[in-house]
């Protein structure tokens, strides 16, 4: 898996590159910092969002020096293979697109990229593999499962989050859980153990269509897992009539159906397929 959390510290003596840096590299897993804006406590708060640092031309805090990955951007080419660098004449996301592979690093999508972005699979609905049409639900095989009992509750509305569902909206996927519980115990009686999470819903930048993940699992995976697998602090909630918590990342293991845990941190950065992950990476 992608790790975040990196701080990247590019540097440039040319006033124009820096400008043009920061310009090019945006995006919703990473801040990008000038000197001006830089400060250690800035700093700490990115890596408390579970995002990486872009500093360009700055000085970076004594603190993180250590970890920091030097880039040298140029307008000439380097012929080196001891750092890093980005030649400012050519393309530059797609240079320090690189870079941040060779380091296996989740810095998200580039913001430019998701403005064009309209099409959306789940409102289009063109899925010949509707399991289950309901009022105000869906429910589908995921398209890249984890195991075969992996389904998706999707929203016919065009929503970003479960916390954005009305009383009776909510109702009915409460419903819909505890028939789809049923229906995969039927289908595969082995797999006792449930998991369901709503997959990196209201993150920021994104505009996506949100759905839960549902699996039946043969293999232990419960809260206590992801809790230990996890990089994040996951609060307990409980599900109240009509009141489903504001979600950033949310979760259960369905052993009391009204107990969710969730991340609720505005700014958190919540990788895309987090805890399809976090189970595909330790149970495959
Ligand atoms: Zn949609």
């Amino acid at each position: 898996m992608k790790h975040t959390r990196y701080l990247f510290s590019i540097r440039t003596d040319n006033q124009n590159f820096q400008q043009l840096l920061s310009k090019e590299l945006q995006y919703t897993g990473a801040v990008t910092f000038t000197k001006q804006t830089l400060t250690n406590s800035k700093v700490f708060e990115v890596l408390l969002n579970n995002k990486s640092v872009i500093a360009i031309s700055c000085k970076m805090p004594s603190e993180f020096t250590s970890s920091v990955i030097p880039i040298i951007a140029t307008n000439f080419k380097i012929d080196a293979d001891f750092v890093d660098y980005i030649n400012v004449t050519d393309n530059i996301s797609q240079q320090f697109d690189k870079i941040v592979s060779k380091y296996n690093a989740d810095i998200g999508f580039k913001v430019d990229s998701l403005k064009n972005e309209k099409k959306c699979n789940f409102c289009l609905n063109n899925n010949s593999n509707v399991l289950y049409e309901g009022k105000s639900f869906y429910v589908t095989y995921a398209n890249d499962e984890i195991i075969n009992s992996h389904l998706l509750i999707v929203p016919y509305k065009h929503i970003n989050s479960i916390s954005q569902m009305n009383l009776n909206e909510t109702h009915e996927l409460m419903h819909i859980i505890t028939r789809l519980k049923k229906h995969l115990l039927l289908t595969y009686p082995s797999n006792k153990n449930f998991f369901i999470w709503e997959d990196s819903s209201k993150n920021i930048m994104l505009d996506i269509h949100t759905n839960m993940h549902i699996v039946s699992m043969p293999f232990e995976f419960d809260i206590d897992s992801l809790r230990r697998f996890s990089s994040f602090y996951l609060q307990k909630k409980v599900f109240y009539e009509g009141n489903f918590p504001t979600s950033y990342l949310i979760a259960s293991d369905l052993v009391y159906e009204w107990n969710w845990y969730m991340v609720d941190t505005t700014g958190m950065y919540i990788p895309e397929n987090y805890i399809r992950n976090i189970i595909a990476q330790n149970y495959e």
